[in-house]
C-alpha cells in the first residue's frame, strides 16, 4: 500500500463523512464467538463527544465522486474540491489496522455514487463481507444504503453490518425537491421498507433458530439535514415520527445544515443553525420515543418551533399548568414521566419505592430528581410545596434565572431566516 497516497485519501474522504451524523453505535448485540477481530457487543462502541457524538468509528466514504448534484453537498458534482476513492481492499486493510492499533472500535462507511446505486453498493457490501468472512472482525460496522441500491444488495448488506442506514436528507419531499433534484423520495423509502420487513422476519427466525444468522442486529437509522430548507420543528418531528412508526426505525439524526456552499437556494453561508436547535429536537425525539408525547403536544400549528430558551418537557407543562401538581405518591407512571426533572429512571425509582412509603423531597433527590426543576411541578410527603401559585411564565423565568444552557451562547438567527 503506497502510505502517502493512502493517508492523502484518507484525509480527503475522513473529512467529506465528517457531516454525516448518524453514527451511533448502540444496540448490536454481535459477539466474538470464534475467536475473530473485535467485538460489537459489551458496550465497546459507545464513545461521545461532549456533544453526543460517537467517535470512536473509523468514519470514512468510499468515495466523494458523486454523479448528484445536491445543493447542500460537499460532494456534489459541481463543487469543485479534490477528489479520492478507496479500493475495498483499502478500506478493509485500514480498518484492520486501525482495529488492531486500538484507534477504533468500528467502520462507518458511507459513499458518494460513483455511477449507479448498484454498483456503489456493492462495493460497500464487499467491504463489510471482507471483514467479516476473511477477517472474522466482529467490530461494529454501519453502512450507508445507496438509495435506489436493488432488495438483493440490501438483504447482503443485513448479513454483515450491525446497523444499515438511508439518509432521507430532508424532512419533506418539497425539501428534496428544491435541493436534490436528481434524487427521488421512493429510492429511500423502498430500501426501508425492505429492510424493516427483513429486520422482522430475521428476529423471528432468530427466536425459533438461535444459528439463524444476524441481519443488521442493531436496526436502521436516518438522518435529517435540518435548516437548508424552511421546514419548521413541527414539520421535522411530523416526519421522524411517521418514519419511526412504519419503518422501525431505531433512530433519527437531526443534523444542523452547514453552509459550506454558496447556492442561491441555501440560506447564507454565515448562517450555521444553531447548536441548540438540533439539542431541542433530540429532547423532543426522546419525548415522542420514551415519554410517551405525542408530536402534537409538544409542537402545533400555533407553536410550530421548539422554544429554544428552555427544554419542550418544562414548554408542554408551562402550557399545560392545569394538569400540575402531580402527587408523586399517587400519580401513575405516565403521569410521572410528564413532569420537567424526573427522568426515566427516576420514574421508575418512584413508582417502586412509594410501595414501601411516602416520599419526600429528600427521597426524589436521592433519586436522581432534578429539584430545582420538579419543585413548582409536584407535591410529596414534605410540608414545604414550592408551586406557590406561579404562573408557567413566573417558573419559565425563575428556571431559567438559575440554569444555564451550554447550547445558548451559540444562538444564531437560523429561525429567522424564512
Ligand atoms: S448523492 Fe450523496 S454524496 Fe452525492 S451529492 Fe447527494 S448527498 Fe452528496
Amino acid at each position: 500500500m503506497n502510505e502517502e497516497r493512502i493517508t492523502e485519501k484518507l484525509n480527503i474522504l475522513a473529512d467529506a463523512a465528517k457531516y454525516d451524523v448518524s453514527c451511533a453505535s448502540s444496540g448490536s448485540k454481535r459477539k466474538n464467538e470464534n475467536k475473530g477481530l473485535g467485538n460489537a457487543s459489551n458496550g465497546i462502541c459507545h464513545s461521545y463527544t461532549e456533544d453526543g457524538r460517537c467517535v470512536s468509528l473509523l468514519k470514512i466514504l468510499l468515495t466523494n465522486h458523486c454523479i448528484f448534484d445536491c445543493a447542500y453537498c460537499v460532494s456534489r458534482k459541481n463543487n469543485d474540491i479534490k477528489r479520492a476513492a478507496f479500493t475495498v481492499q483499502e478500506v478493509v486493510d485500514l480498518t484492520i489496522n486501525f482495529y488492531r492499533r486500538n484507534y477504533i472500535e468500528g467502520l462507518f462507511l458511507s459513499s458518494g455514487i460513483f455511477k449507479d446505486a448498484d454498483y456503489t453498493m456493492e462495493r460497500l457490501v464487499r467491504v463489510a463481507k471482507k471483514l467479516r468472512t476473511e477477517h472474522n472482525f466482529n467490530g461494529y460496522i454501519h453502512l450507508k444504503s445507496i438509495p435506489g441500491a436493488s432488495d438483493e444488495l440490501m438483504n447482503e448488506a443485513g448479513l454483515y453490518a450491525d446497523r444499515l442506514s438511508v439518509n432521507l436528507e430532508m424532512p419533506t419531499e418539497a425539501g428534496l425537491k428544491l435541493l436534490a433534484p436528481d434524487k427521488n423520495q421512493q429510492d429511500m423509502i423502498k430500501p426501508m421498507g425492505y429492510l424493516k420487513n427483513a429486520i422482522i422476519k430475521h428476529t423471528e427466525e432468530k427466536k425459533l433458530f438461535k444459528k439463524a444468522p444476524l441481519f443488521a442486529p442493531a436496526g436502521q437509522s436516518t438522518q435529517m439535514i435540518i435548516g437548508a430548507t424552511p421546514e419548521n420543528d413541527s414539520e421535522v418531528l411530523h416526519s421522524a415520527n411517521y418514519f419511526y412508526k412504519n419503518f422501525k426505525l431505531k433512530r433519527v439524526y437531526y443534523s444542523g445544515y452547514v453552509p459550506v456552499l454558496a447556492d442561491s437556494r441555501l440560506p447564507a453561508l454565515n448562517t450555521a443553525v444553531p447548536m441548540v436547535r438540533e439539542n431541542r429536537l433530540y429532547q423532543a425525539d426522546w419525548l415522542m420515543r420514551f415519554y410517551g408525547f405525542k408530536v402534537n403536544e409538544i409542537v402545533n400549528t400555533a407553536q410550530p418551533h421548539l422554544d429554544l430558551d428552555i427544554d419542550p418537557k418544562l414548554g408542554w407543562a408551562i402550557r399545560n399548568m392545569q394538569a400540575f401538581p402531580v402527587d408523586v405518591n399517587k400519580a401513575d407512571l405516565q403521569m410521572i414521566l410528564r413532569v420537567p426533572g424526573i427522568g426515566l429512571l427516576s420514574a421508575q425509582k418512584i413508582v417502586s419505592a412509594r410501595r414501601f412509603g411516602k416520599l419526600n423531597w429528600d427521597h426524589m433527590k436521592k433519586m436522581g430528581v432534578s429539584l430545582n426543576r420538579a419543585k413548582y411541578f409536584v407535591t410529596c410527603n414534605s410540608n414545604e410545596f414550592e408551586r406557590r401559585d406561579l404562573t408557567g411564565s413566573n417558573i419559565k423565568q425563575f428556571i431559567l434565572a438559575t440554569s444555564q444552557s451550554k447550547y445558548l451562547k451559540n444562538t444564531q438567527t437560523q429561525l429567522n431566516l424564512f
